[in-house]
């Protein structure tokens, strides 16, 4: 890995940006989540497609697609961060957390697959998928149920990025085919086993996205799906799609949609409201946010990215 740029502070996030052996340029991260530190939680996000065919309305990753990465190319994004902070190649870390969600939605590489088996050796490791659920991915999944139960059983994270409780708003900002919520709640059920952890469902809230609990409640089983909220973090596109984010940076809480939070605990469900570290913004580390996007933007007058030059 030939590393072209680093961003962002050690002890918070860092994002590089890399050339692989392959000559493929690639963007990955490495953060803390304060007060922890490195030897107690360690969380690696890679990337596993060249750009993004998906488009989501406020991800900088999506503006382009020139292919799946190799499953060497992500692995070398890894054991570079690896030897980079662990230089005795023995990651130290009670919580090794792999998160699947940089650039690219993971269930269109099986390269993917590749990489989570041969990361089973790591017996602290906790991989993370994150993905939209596109259409045509069915193989994919089924293998992912597969590895799961082998070598990951009660320690593999699974988030379906939701957005809008609304098909057809979810297909505006999410701009591809993708499984419906029933096929979602079918594959979950079957998924998380006992001891295994819930599957997320992830909603970027933003003030004008209808967010309705009784869809929630009529699909989804609280004892198998918990809920995410997260803000609309500030991104070249979100700003472009004018998507305004409803989260309150102090609280975690959505203003226009704090009901929808509401009713879901009266209904027995987990609700996480997850703001992370808003210097991460500045760094460009957060979800949605891309570095190599940024450098190429005209207009760079955003609330955001403030370390890459
Ligand atoms: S959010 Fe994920 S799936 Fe959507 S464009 Fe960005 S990288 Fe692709």
């Amino acid at each position: 890995m030939k590393i072209l740029a680093k961003y962002g502070k050690d002890d918070l996030a860092t994002v590089f940006l890399g050339e692989t052996s392959s000559g493929v340029l690639v963007e990955f991260v490495q953060s803390l989540q304060p007060p922890l530190d490195r030897s107690e939680k360690w969380v690696l996000i890679v990337s596993t497609l060249r750009g993004c065919p998906v488009g989501c309305l406020m991800c900088d990753a999506g503006s382009y697609y020139e292919g799946k990465l190799s499953a060497e190319d992500i692995m070398e994004q890894i054991e570079f961060l690896m030897e980079y902070y662990f230089p005795t190649k023995k990651v130290e870390t009670k919580k090794f957390k792999i998160q699947f969600a940089r650039v690219g939605e993971p269930a269109f590489n099986q390269n993917v697959l590749v990489v989570l088996k041969k990361l089973s050796c790591y017996e602290n490791l906790l991989p993370s998928i994150s993905t939209v659920a596109p259409e045509g991915t069915d193989v994919f999944f089924e293998r992912l149920l597969e590895l799961k139960n082998i070598y990951y059983p009660g320690k593999f994270q699974l988030q379906f990025s939701i957005h809008s409780t609304d098909e057809t708003e979810r297909n505006q900002i999410i701009p591809i085919k993708k499984w419906s919520f029933e096929k979602i709640s079918e594959y979950g059920n079957k998924f998380v086993s006992d001891g295994d952890r819930k599957i997320t469902l992830n909603f970027a809230v933003a003030k004008n996205y209808q967010l309705d609990p009784k869809v929630i409640i009529r699909f989804f089983d609280p004892a198998k799906f918990l809920i995410k909220i997260t803000p609309v973090n500030p991104t070249h596109n979100a700003l472009k799609n004018s998507i305004a984010s409803d989260v309150d940076l102090q609280t975690g809480m959505p203003m226009t949609h704090k009901d929808f939070v509401e009713e879901l605990l009266m209904s027995g469900y987990q609700v996480i409201l997850s703001i992370g570290e808003l210097e991460e913004n500045q760094i460009g580390s957060n979800c949605g946010q891309y570095v190599r996007k940024h450098l190429i933007e005209k207009d760079k007058f955003i609330q955001a990215y403030s370390y890459v030059r």
